[in-house]
C-alpha cells in the first residue's frame, strides 16, 4: 500500500512568516490515496522512531474514510510564537478573524514573555488566554511565571506543558495558590506509549494533534483512555495536514475548548487558506495547489528514503 502512496509523493516547502522556534520553512510530504491527499511533515532532526506515528496519520488520510462529524465549523485560537513587536504582533491577532481565544507561546525570558502575554490580553481584552511553554520551566519558574501573569491579567485559561516531567507537574499543581488548570501536550505526544502515561493529578486537559500521535482513530482511543477534556492543536502543518486536524475536532462529541488550528497564519505561503471566518474554520473548503512549491530533486529522495525506513517500523 505505502508503494502505491509513494508513487503520488509530492514535497514542497512553505515559507513562514516569522521564525517560530527556530523553524523558518516547513518541508511536507503529501501522499494521495483513495480518500485523499495524507500530510507526513515530522520535523526535519525527529529520528525514525519518532516519525512512525506520523508516518501511520498519513497513510490513514489517504487510505481510511472520514469519521462521522458532530460539527462542519471548528472554533480556533490564535497562535502568538514569541514575538516581542508590538506591531507585529497586532498585524499577526488580526489575521485571526473573532478569534474568542488566543495562544501565546513563552518560557524563554520572563520580563518578555509577561509583556507578550499583557500586549495580547490589550488587545483582546475578552478573549481567554492561554501559554504554551513547551516543558521548559522548573516548578519554582513556573510559579513566579504563572504569579506573575495572574497579577497582570488574571487567570489563564490553562497552561500547556509548564514542565517537562509528570513528577513537576504534580509539584507545580500542589505547590500552587491561584487557580490553574494544566494541558499536557509533549508528555503524552512524546511518550513512548501515550496509553502509558498516568495523568492522575498532573494534568486536566490532553492536547491532541493527529500526526504525531498516529491518526485521528488512535488520537481518539487516547482522548478516551485518559478521560480529560481535549484540545486539538497542529503540528505547523500545511493546509492539507490542519483539514485532517479539523476532521479529528469535528468527530470529538465534547469538544469545549477552541482548538490549535488557525497556524496557517504562521506560514507565509500554503497550499491553500482556511478562511476564519468569527472565529471559527469551516471544513471542506480547500482545494489545494501544490504546483510551484516543490522541493529539489535531492531534497525529494531524502524524504522518499525517510518514508521507506520510517515504513518498515510500521508495517
Ligand atoms: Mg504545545
Amino acid at each position: 500500500m505505502l508503494d502505491d502512496l509513494l508513487a503520488t509523493l509530492r514535497v514542497i516547502t512553505l515559507p513562514t512568516r516569522t521564525n517560530f522556534r527556530g523553524v523558518t520553512y516547513r518541508e511536507v510530504a503529501l501522499m494521495q490515496g483513495p480518500h485523499g491527499w495524507g500530510e507526513f511533515s515530522p520535523f526535519l532532526e525527529y529520528d525514525d522512531n519518532e516519525c512512525a506515528p506520523w508516518l501511520a496519520s498519513a497513510i490513514e488520510a489517504a487510505t481510511v474514510a472520514r469519521p462521522a462529524r458532530f460539527r462542519d465549523a471548528i472554533a480556533i485560537n490564535g497562535t502568538i510564537p514569541e514575538l516581542n513587536d508590538k506591531k507585529e504582533i497586532e498585524a499577526l491577532m488580526q489575521t485571526y478573524s473573532g478569534a474568542k481565544t488566543f495562544k501565546v507561546k513563552v518560557g524563554s525570558n520572563l520580563t518578555d514573555d509577561v509583556m507578550r502575554v499583557a500586549r495580547v490580553f490589550s488587545n483582546a481584552p475578552k478573549a481567554a488566554i492561554r501559554v504554551d511553554v513547551n516543558g521548559l520551566w522548573s516548578v519554582d519558574e513556573a510559579l513566579t511565571h504563572l504569579y506573575a501573569y495572574y497579577e497582570e491579567i488574571g487567570p489563564l485559561e490553562y497552561v500547556e506543558q509548564p514542565c517537562a516531567t509528570i513528577e513537576e507537574l504534580r509539584e507545580l499543581k500542589r505547590k500552587i495558590k491561584i487557580p490553574l488548570r494544566i494541558a499536557a501536550d509533549e508528555i503524552i505526544r512524546k511518550a513512548p506509549d501515550p496509553f502509558k502515561v498516568d495523568l492522575t493529578d498532573a494534568a486536566d486537559i490532553v492536547m491532541l494533534k493527529v500526526q504525531p500521535l498516529g491518526g485521528i482513530q488512535r488520537s481518539l482511543d487516547i482522548a478516551a483512555h485518559h478521560g480529560l477534556p481535549v484540545v486539538v492543536s497542529s503540528a505547523l502543518e500545511s493546509a492539507i495536514g490542519i483539514e485532517y486536524g479539523l476532521e479529528l475536532a469535528a468527530s470529538i462529541k465534547d469538544l469545549t475548548f477552541d482548538c490549535g488550528l488557525a497556524t496557517g497564519s504562521l506560514l507565509s505561503t500554503d497550499v491553500a487558506n482556511h478562511k476564519i471566518l468569527d472565529g471559527k474554520i469551516a471544513l471542506g473548503q480547500i482545494s489545494p495547489q501544490l504546483d510551484g512549491l516543490d522541493v529539489s530533486p535531492d531534497r525529494l529522495q531524502w524524504w522518499k528514503n525517510r518514508i521507506m525506513r520510517v515504513g518498515k517500523l510500521i508495517a
